[in-house]
């Protein structure tokens, strides 16, 4: 049976399951070795040096190749890892056009490290292909898109997007962390390169820090190859070994964190301490034709806008199955606070002019009962209502 035909719950569920004769264990084994011995003179069983190739990740590189639908898949250290690494395709004078509405640690590794190797960057609302076209120059290389951004929930169009990109020659990179490829596979769409945190939703149980990028063609594929051995912020063989240990349940976590997360979407829509909420799978929200165009399902992040900045503090201090926490992804709700935490680092007026106030929480909605969340956000936002109109009173 070729095991690429099946359905993703399958490839998902049946990561690293080799028939391994010798016990018949049917798990991939952890391979913490980091040389290899060689048969003969000029000869290799494949495997020389951890850095260059270690068994366990090589089954996790190649899993994810296969659930991005790439020719080749690199897993990183970390998130940044993966990012510092396909940004190393770039050289001094290069730019790239970026997303807006951006993860904050990108903008930091681009603003504060690219640029000083000379590769700069443009902040566009990449769904604009009007706002593209202008700040194209003839130095820019690649376009740089997240769909839904982090944490407003932009969609851009990947296939409009990519098809532009290679009219002009420029490669087209996805971070997918916050759909992954059970419900959505850039590279179907046209993209060049998807690069993930895998320590969110692919680990998917706040316990494992890691990257993944995924290329589409040899060339590409070489390069990055070339680079993530010569920059070497690989993944560790245990890490490895957690990373698809979670990604099993990956297809089953998906679907609860989005039906969820529709749940705690739609609660906080007609709630009346709550402006607005940032959530793809609501029907009015601006990006959701697109989203559904493209992709299978909505991730579990959301985030909301409360009517009065004062909400906020008591809020994060109320909620109690809810952690105040940063990362998202995990099977355990995380709420977060961008202005201050996770999107500190870009200046104040980008993150004014996408919307990224002091008003703005953002939700990693985890597999619990939908219940039991919203019962807690109700608690947390009545009180803070309490607090603040007490608070206003005396
Ligand atoms: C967390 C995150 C990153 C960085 O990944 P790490 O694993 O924390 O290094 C990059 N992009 C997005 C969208 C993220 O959420």
């Amino acid at each position: 049976m070729d095991k690429n035909q099946l359905n993703i719950e399958s490839r998902l569920a049946q990561i690293g399951s080799v028939e391994e004769p010798v016990t018949g264990a049917i798990n991939f084994p952890i391979y913490q070795a980091t040389a290899f011995r060689h048969p003969r003179l000029g000869q290799s069983t494949g495997f020389d040096y951890i850095r260059t190739k270690n068994p366990t990740r090589q089954v996790l590189e190649e899993a994810c190749a296969g659930l991005e639908s790439g020719d080749a898949g690199f897993a990183c250290s970390s998130g940044m890892a993966a990012l510092q690494t396909v940004f190393a395709l770039f050289s001094q004078g290069d730019h790239l056009i970026v997303s807006l509405d951006l993860y904050g640690g990108t903008y930091r590794l681009l603003e504060a490290i690219l640029s000083r190797f000379g590769v700069s960057a443009s902040y566009v609302d990449t769904n604009d292909l009007d706002a593209l076209e202008s700040c194209r120059k003839p130095s820019t290389k690649a376009v740089f898109i997240e769909t839904p951004t982090n944490p407003l929930m932009m969609i851009t169009d990947i296939q409009a997007v990519s098809h532009w990109a290679h009219r002009h020659g420029l490669l087209s990179i996805v971070d997918n962390t916050l759909l992954t490829p059970f419900f959505q596979r850039p590279i179907e769409l046209g993209a060049d390169v998807v690069v993930h945190s895998a320590t969110k939703y692919l680990g998917g149980h706040n316990d494992v820090l890691a990257g993944l990028i995924v290329t589409k063609g040899k060339e590409l594929s070489d390069k990055m190859a070339f680079l993530h051995n010569s920059i070497g912020a690989v993944l560790s063989p245990s890490d490895s070994y957690q990373l698809m240990r979670g990604m099993k349940t990956l297809a089953l976590r998906m679907e609860r964190h989005e039906q969820n997360a529709l749940a705690v979407a739609n609660f906080l829509s007609s709630h009346e301490a709550v402006e607005q909420v940032f959530y793809p799978g609501l029907p009015d929200h601006p990006g959701y034709d697109i989203q559904c165009k493209q992709s299978s399902g909505n991730t579990g992040i959301l985030s909301f806008k409360v009517k009065d900045a004062r909400y906020v503090e008591p809020i994060l201090r109320h909620i109690s199955l809810i952690a105040f926490a940063e990362s998202l992804g995990g099977v355990e709700s995380l709420m977060t606070y961008p202005a201050v935490q996770t999107h500190a680092d870009i200046p104040l007026e980008i993150r004014e002019a996408v919307g990224v106030d002091e008003r703005l929480l953002r939700f990693s909605v985890g597999i619990e009962h939908e219940q039991d969340l919203i019962q807690d956000l109700g608690q947390a936002l009545a009180k803070a209502a309490a607090e603040v109109e007490g608070g206003t009173r005396s």
